[in-house]
């Protein structure tokens, strides 16, 4: 079995190719700019006995997508898991955001999704199976002061979730979503020690989250164990209600 994962050389996606990986998935692993850690986790994956790739791409490029689609099949055959996990935030009062801004944001987190889906959908089609898991966020649920943009973008994710798993379900193929809380990543580097007090404190479980909780419920949902299931969006968040 092969999985496709985007943005695998950052914390959420690199622990999901690690859980994939103990479950004998060879992983196509794309970054875009931190190449020392996606050749990192090749090398450690290869260590598992799977057979790895590395494959540098911006999502958001349509003609890398497919080169980077062409390259995984032509090395691995079909790619039966698609995790659309690339993404970016970006903190800022909404008053102050620029075009420039707004495009990177939803380039990214929507429009990579978008491509690397209907890409993998080209083969999943055919084959009438597959699943593809996308990565929102808690913040696309219930939308974040200061993350406006970030908020409608990953809303975005949730609700293309929902229609495409209408779409493709009669052809075999489940489409899923993860919504994480707030999750120790480097995505969340800026928060400070007071910032991160103020989360446990609201959160039910007392903690925040590591991307390994995420990477089993990715890992879940892609598995023959989750194949009644899809169009879902489900949160990963300690029970934080902000
Ligand atoms: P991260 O460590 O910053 O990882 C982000 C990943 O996205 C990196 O591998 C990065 O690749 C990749 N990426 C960025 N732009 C890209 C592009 N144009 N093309 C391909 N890859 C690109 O953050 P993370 O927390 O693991 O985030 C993973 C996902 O979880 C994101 O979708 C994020 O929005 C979502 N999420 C995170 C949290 C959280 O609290 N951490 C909460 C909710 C949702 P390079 O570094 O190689 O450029």
């Amino acid at each position: 079995m092969n999985v496709l994962i985007t943005g695998a050389s950052g914390g959420i996606g690199s622990a999901a190719a690690r859980v994939f990986a103990d479950h004998n998935y060879n992983v196509i692993i794309n970054y875009n700019k931190n190449e020392d850690a996606a050749n990192a986790l090749v090398e450690e994956l290869a260590e598992k006995g799977v057979k790895t790739l590395a494959y540098q791409a911006d999502v958001s490029d349509e003609k890398q997508v497919d080169m980077m689609f062409c390259k995984a099949e032509k090395k691995f055959g079909f790619v039966d898991v698609l995790v659309n996990n690339a993404g970016v935030a970006q903190q800022k009062l909404f008053t102050y955001f620029d075009t420039e801004d707004y495009n990177r944001i939803f380039d990214i987190n929507m429009r990579g999704t978008a491509l690397c889906s209907r890409r993998a959908l080209k083969s999943m089609i055919r084959e009438h199976r597959g699943k593809i898991v996308n990565v929102s966020s808690m913040w696309g649920v219930c939308g974040a002061s200061c993350e406006v943009l970030y908020s409608a973008a990953k809303g975005a994710v949730i609700s293309f979730t929902k229609a495409l798993a209408k779409e493709v379900g009669p052809s075999g193929i489940n489409v899923n979503c993860v919504a994480p809380g707030v999750i120790d990543t480097k995505m969340n580097a800026n928060l400070s020690a007071d910032d991160l007090d103020v989360i446990r404190e609201a959160t039910p479980l007392g903690r925040t989250g590591k991307p390994e909780d995420v990477a089993e419920l990715i890992y879940f949902l892609s598995s023959s164990k989750a194949d009644f299931i899809t169009g879902q969006i489900i949160t990963v968040d300690g029970g934080l209600t902000i």
